[in-house]
């Protein structure tokens, strides 16, 4: 706990136990416990988001968003849960947790209608800390008997810009392997392009805000347009985030995007409810 709130209240800060600090103190200790249990009891869970080719219609792939169930049953946000993970460095245990059962379902997949089926997971930049990183997903998806192209990667922008050497040659080892890697909530950090050109990166997701404000503001359409551009150009497959209306799903095809992902196409759901999906949206 201590170390937590010398983090969140940086070197330069005077500390007051205000209720507000005991508050998240406290969340911060749920949280953990719940983790810690969820690890034990093996009750985390893999909802999958489908990612749809704007070109066709069908699905690309999808994305797998990681579920916490509290003692009620009810989910807890990754966006909760994923920050207190990564303080207490049980985003190592977790990460692992997710890999394995990402390439679990592929291979339960295997001979089905989502046989050829690639799964993008979310990476914490903190997972980049393992110089075994690369050696364990690539041993993961052999020991599956899976192709490395049915797996990918997806980092936020600082966690990929922020990256040293040596966590660069992991994502360029896994790249060169055949794993897909893509910049996740694009346009929200700090990266500049021309370091972009240089990382190794397959795909770019355009952070939904950008959408959401782009149908009522026009330096965000215009930020928009530009990233699409930017994509484009350096060869990259772009992906925008958040369609959740019909005006949004013209806008993104007419703007010329790749792929979209959002609650108009598919809300993440289980795994069990991904092949009544797919054979709905091919009929
Ligand atoms: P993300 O990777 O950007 O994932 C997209 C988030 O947007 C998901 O939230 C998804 O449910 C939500 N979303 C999808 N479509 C729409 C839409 O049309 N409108 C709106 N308003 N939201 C939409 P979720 O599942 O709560 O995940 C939140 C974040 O937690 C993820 O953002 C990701 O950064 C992180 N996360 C999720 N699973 C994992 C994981 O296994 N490992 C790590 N390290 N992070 C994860
Ligand atoms: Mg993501
Ligand atoms: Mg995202
Ligand atoms: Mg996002």
């Amino acid at each position: 706990a201590a170390m937590y709130q010398a983090k969140e209240t940086g070197k330069n800060s005077v500390c007051f136990y205000t209720p507000d600090i005991n508050d998240r103190l406290t969340h911060y200790q749920d949280i953990t416990t719940l983790l810690r249990r969820a690890i034990a009891s093996d009750t985390l869970q893999l909802y999958f988001q489908p990612q749809i080719d704007l070109v066709n219609g069908g699905m690309d792939s999808c994305e797998a968003l990681l579920r916490c169930f509290n003692e009620h049953g009810q989910a807890v946000s990754p966006a909760d849960f994923i920050p207190v993970a990564e303080k207490s460095g049980l985003i190592h245990r977790i990460g692992n947790w997710v890999i394995e059962a990402a390439c679990r379902q592929l291979k339960a997949w295997q001979g089905t209608a989502l046989g050829h089926m690639r799964i993008d997971i979310n990476l914490s930049g903190r997972q980049l800390n393992n110089p075994r990183l690369a050696d364990e997903i690539l041993e993961t998806l052999q020991r599956h008997g899976l192709t490395t192209s049915q797996l990918g990667l997806e980092l936020t922008e600082n966690e990929v810009f922020g990256s040293d050497n040596g966590q660069i040659r992991q994502l360029e080892r896994l790249k060169r392997s055949g794993v897909h890697i893509s910049i996740d909530d694009f346009g929200t950090g700090y990266s500049s392009l021309v370091y972009l050109r240089k990382l190794p990166v397959c795909s770019i997701k355009i952070d939904r805000s950008f959408l959401h404000h782009a149908m009522s503001n026009d330096s965000d359409m215009a930020i928009m347009k530009a990233m699409i551009t930017v994509g484009h150009t350096l060869g990259l497959t772009v992906v925008v985030e958040g369609v959740e209306t019909e005006e949004q799903d013209i806008l993104v095809k007419n703007l010329g995007c790749d792929l979209a992902q959002g609650f108009l196409y598919a809300t993440p759901r289980p795994a069990a409810q991904m092949p009544a999906f797919l054979a709905e949206l091919n009929a």
